[in-house]
């Protein structure tokens, strides 16, 4: 079994013990194993980006756009084998691995311009005879932690920006998906970037990520995960005076109007709850309808889903890939019975599959008649799994949506220019789609959501700089 290690210092380094990344589609599929570092591994990797720190700080910005521009380059070419991997470790389809390792590949060239667009300002003093300018500087030395759902699009757009502006990278990626973070890091360990600028540590988030967040060294966190972990991050960096960025859970809502074409609110209802096994934190879960089109929704619904295969994520037509891992499974099923309980009817799906490999499939589940209130409808599930909620109009549907501690993703099925437009307005989600899907974003425009969604300045685009750079004011006599 083919065995990979941290890479620290420019060095490919064992940690203590070896984990095994196995295949969800096939549990009887390892695909390679995968170091485990601790604590004393991140402080190898927290000293090697704290000595490469002054000359990449100060590095031409010309060399850092060529080493992510071929980063990029060399992730477009790979994107088969790459977006392969993905699906394999992950579970989503083969053509949804391509797809994101695509992204990841696009992130890295959009930051090797983007790093050669920084600007500052010069603005005159208050004071006769004195100038002023204003300055970004790289942060430091910055801490990534990722989730399994994005194993190679999330790790790149916080690596990306994060090298672009100037600072050194400590990345842990998901213990459950470490391939194709992995693959990343060694597609950067030739890109030209010098030794310990970037530095892999894998390993348990409750001790890799751990000791990144409390390590004295690191200046900044970026976060991506589920919202309990990352407040508990968001205060030990309050605690510990380091930046930090979060990007957590959703409960996104997705609008059905009486006027929406059918056919299409449909498709992207489909496609926003039950696409990638519903491991999107910009899935829809909520799918608010108006009170005419309901029952034609709920009859067209069950239609569509009825077509839709689950199966391997290797295997050609497959439509959805099994659930990651067999906790999120369990999970996912527990929430089948929470809904039973609290008097939504299921209406489709919600089982546990038997296919011909051993994997963690379950059939996409839809609830009809749920409550607002319900846990269902509150608390994320994160798997395939959504529920209909029947509301009189759009003033109600609107507050429904608002009416979720989360805020990250919104959508609404309508043909209503006046609707539309109040909708993008009012709604209180970060990111707001009409007639799109909730999931399926650009790589160039920022990412993020609100309330219990998000904390912090925003991911991708050019708004990355506000999190990985920081601000200097400088005074001088003329
Ligand atoms: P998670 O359990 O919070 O884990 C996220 C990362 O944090 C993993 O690398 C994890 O390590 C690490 N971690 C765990 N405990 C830690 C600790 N005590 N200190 C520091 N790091 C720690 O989330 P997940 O299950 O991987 O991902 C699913 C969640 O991510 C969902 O809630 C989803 O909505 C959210 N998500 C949000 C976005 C967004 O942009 N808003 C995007 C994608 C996903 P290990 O797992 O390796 O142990």
């Amino acid at each position: 079994m083919q065995q990979h290690d941290n890479l620290i210092g420019g060095e490919w380094q064992k940690g203590n013990s070896y984990s095994p990344n196995l295949n969800p589609s096939n549990l009887g599929d390892t695909i390679a194993e995968y170091t485990q570092g601790d604590a004393a591994h991140v402080d190898a990797a927290v000293a090697a980006a704290t000595a490469a720190l002054p000359a990449w700080s100060t590095s031409g910005i010309q060399m850092r756009s060529d080493a992510l521009d071929k980063i990029g380059n060399e992730i477009l070419a790979r994107k088969e084998e790459l977006g392969t991997l993905l699906a394999r470790e992950e579970g989503k389809t083969k053509a949804e691995g391509i797809g994101e390792a695509t992204r990841a590949g696009q992130i890295f060239k959009f930051f090797a311009g983007e790093c050669l667009r920084l600007s500052g300002e010069i603005v005159p003093s208050v004071r006769p005879n004195i100038g002023v300018e204003i300055t970004r500087e790289p942060v430091g030395v910055v801490g990534l932690i990722t989730p399994w759902n994005f194993p190679i699009a999330i790790p790149a757009w916080k690596i990306a920006p994060a090298l672009a502006f100037g600072n050194c990278v400590v990345m842990k990626p998901a213990d459950l998906v470490p391939g194709s973070a992995w693959a990343l890091a060694e597609i950067i360990s030739r890109s030209g970037i010098p030794a310990g600028v970037f530095n892999l540590v894998m390993g348990r988030g409750s001790v890799i990520g751990d000791a990144l967040v409390n390590h004295p060294g690191i200046h900044a966190i970026s976060f991506t995960g589920s919202v309990g972990v990352g407040r508990r991050i968001a205060v030990q960096c309050a605690t510990n005076h380091k930046k930090v960025q979060l990007e957590m859970g959703g409960k996104n809502p997705q609008i059905v109007l009486d006027d929406a074409d059918l056919a299409q609110a449909v498709e992207l209802s489909v496609q926003s709850a039950f696409y990638s096994t519903g491991q999107r934190c910009t899935a829809a879960s909520r799918l608010i309808v108006t009170d005419g089109i309901y029952p034609k929704f709920i009859e067209a619904m069950k239609a569509r889903m009825a077509k839709i295969k689950v199966g391997d994520a290797l295997a050609q037509g497959t439509d959805i890939g099994p659930v990651s891992s067999q906790s999120q499974l369990e999970q996912d099923l527990s929430y089948i019975e929470i809904g039973k309980s609290e008097g939504a009817v299921l209406a489709a799906g919600g089982e546990r599959l038997k296919l011909d490999t051993d994997g963690f499939y379950m059939a996409p589940a839809l609830f009809s008649e749920s409550g607002a209130g319900m846990r269902i409808n509150r608390e994320e599930i994160f798997g395939p799994v959504a529920s209909v909620i029947r509301v009189k109009g759009y003033d109600e549907a609107l507050a429904t949506a608002n009416d979720t501690e989360f805020g990250l993703s919104a959508g609404i099925a309508t043909t209503s220019l006046k609707y539309a437009t109040h909708f993008k307005r009012h709604s209180q989600a970060g990111m707001v789609m009409v007639n799109l899907p909730t999931a399926g974003v650009d790589y160039h425009v920022p990412f993020g959501g609100r309330k219990g969604s998000s904390y912090g300045p925003r991911e991708q685009g050019k708004y990355a700089q506000e999190f990985f750079t920081t601000v200097k004011t400088a005074y001088t006599l003329a």
